[in-house]
């Protein structure tokens, strides 16, 4: 089988990467394969027979053109620096450049040790397989940048976690796995030479025009905190939190990358965490600005060397550019929740209309997505389905007819208020307790429900009675309360 490689990263120094080949599993099987995307990366997604694709995306078979390598990386994890992470079970196949022009990833994940392997054994449980399709998939359709799930098999073969599971392989597409720990790993290693290549590297295949820039390394730092800075902000308009924001999971490409104990909000509580070994609440819901800014901060630190003739001229710049990023972070967020109340514009009226409605919902555990997504169902202000989310009727109450007399003195109609918060507000998402059913389902050999829910999250703004068990929130004996890391 021929997939149309152009293998760009392969070709830089060998300090970046190690080559290595996936290792063959027992019994391949192919779980998933999503159609839409083959096609748009060019590949002949018709001749991929589900035995041939079991063979190409578990690595038992390598199609013709792979290069494949394990990129080097550092990382901050929990604020602690391991200077030598790496794919430690991922493999690099190689990359092609779309129906869209736009030059992409295709990696094995779980594919078998690397030399950056440390003492894992490069492989994954099939739990975390099936989170990352559909969490990644759900993300794109509800319009997040994110990599994507190209294939899932089941290897056929255990592996040995808490205790023993059945192994799976993930193939993952992306803008590019350059990650913040990416840069890290040069400027850690003193290689400022492989360091510079990496950043030219960068931005001609993320960001061409911060080349013609007059500071070439500055604009590209910009505009990673601006994709950053938008990233986050999206997430939360969601009530995603992503669980281990480490600089080795931060993209320069501004897609959510790596899937973990990721989780969406049920009720409303800025402070959730639902990681297990998130103990000090690093990566909670509303610290996700603030640790994005950090990474950030630790990008720069290894951008000084081009941001300036002179280190202090240097550090001011960088200084200068991240402090830009709580005003990007905002302005997504003002805009995207104003939308959540049907508002074209953000403004201050707005945005207290916002932070009330919030405050309530924390107090009285309302479910995020579902008290957004019923707004709209009533936006000439009687309540409907809304108030059972909420104990405190009064208070509710009171703040529609608020929200009421700020759209009629704003002018906008309610069918229009409504269509903008449909198109914000999805009424389904991939919900944690939905997705441990799936794993539970899987681990079993059951893929129904796997597909299931993939299917019901393909179109998440549109009701459709088929799926509206996907749309309830979790009855308090299937709420999940705590999520693993899965590796
Ligand atoms: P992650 O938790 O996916 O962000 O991974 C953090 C680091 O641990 C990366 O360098 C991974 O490649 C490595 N890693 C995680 N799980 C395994 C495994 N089962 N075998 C080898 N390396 C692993
Ligand atoms: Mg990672």
């Amino acid at each position: 089988m021929h997939f149309p490689f152009d293998n760009s990263y392969a070709r830089l120094p060998d300090a970046m990467y190690a080559r290595v080949q996936p290792t063959p599993v027992a019994e391949p099987k192919l779980i998933a394969l999503n159609r839409d995307l083959a096609e748009m990366l060019g590949l002949d997604a018709k001749a991929l027979e589900e035995e041939l694709a079991s063979g190409l995306f578990s690595g038992n078979s390598l199609p013709t053109g792979a290069d494949p390598i394990a990129m080097a990386y550092s990382g901050h994890q929990f604020g602690g620096f391991s200077p030598v992470l790496g794919d430690g079970r991922a493999i690099l196949l190689g990359e092609v450049v779309g129906s869209d022009g736009v030059r992409r990833d295709i990696q094995l994940k779980g594919s078998g040790p690397t030399p950056f392997s440390r003492r894992g054994d490069g492989r994954s449980a099939l739990g975390p397989v099936l989170r990352e399709y559909i969490v990644s998939e759900a993300m794109y359709a509800l319009g997040v940048p994110t990599t994507r799930a190209l294939a899932a098999v089941s290897t056929g073969e255990m592996v040995v976690r808490e205790r023993p599971q059945p192994g799976g392989i993930f193939t993952r597409v992306a803008r590019s796995h350059i990650r913040v720990g990416t840069f890290q790993y040069f400027r850690a290693h003193d290689d400022l030479d492989n360091l510079h290549k990496l950043l030219d590297y960068s931005i001609q295949r993320l960001d061409p025009a911060a080349a013609e820039a007059e500071k070439p390394a500055l604009a590209f730092f910009e505009g990673v905190i601006a994709r950053q800075a938008e990233l986050v902000a999206t997430w939360m308009s969601f009530g995603f939190i992503h669980g281990v924001m480490n600089t080795d999971n931060t993209s320069i490409s501004g897609e959510t990358i790596d899937y973990g104990p990721c989780a969406f909000l049920d009720y409303f509580d800025p402070a959730k965490v639902f990681s297990s070994i998130d103990h000090q609440g690093r990566y909670a819901y509303n610290n996700q600005p603030a640790i994005a800014q950090w990474n950030l901060a630790r990008l720069a630190d290894t951008l000084l060397p081009f941001l300036g003739a002179k280190e202090a001229e240097a550090i001011e710049e960088a200084k200068a550019a991240l402090s830009r990023f709580p005003d990007h972070f905002q302005a997504t967020m003002d805009a995207r929740f104003a939308a959540k109340i049907g508002l074209p514009t953000n403004d201050d009226e707005a945005a207290a209309l916002v932070e009330s409605l919030l405050k309530l919902m924390h107090r009285d555990r309302a479910d995020f997505t579902r008290t957004f997504r019923r707004l709209a169902d009533k936006p000439d202000g009687s309540a409907g389905r809304l108030v059972e989310e909420f104990e405190d009727l009064e208070s509710i109450n009171q703040w529609l007819a608020e929200w009421q007399a700020h759209l009629q003195r704003k002018g906008i109609e309610s069918d229009d208020a409504a269509r903008r918060m449909r198109a914000a507000n999805p009424a389904r998402i991939p919900r944690n307790h939905r997705i441990e059913a799936v794993i539970e389902a899987g681990i079993d050999d059951d893929f129904a429900p796997f597909h299931k829910l993939h299917a019901a999250l393909k179109e998440p703004y549109l009701e459709r009675a088929e799926f509206a068990e996907y749309e309830s929130s979790p009855t308090p004996e299937e709420e999940v309360r705590e999520t693993f890391c899965g590796t």
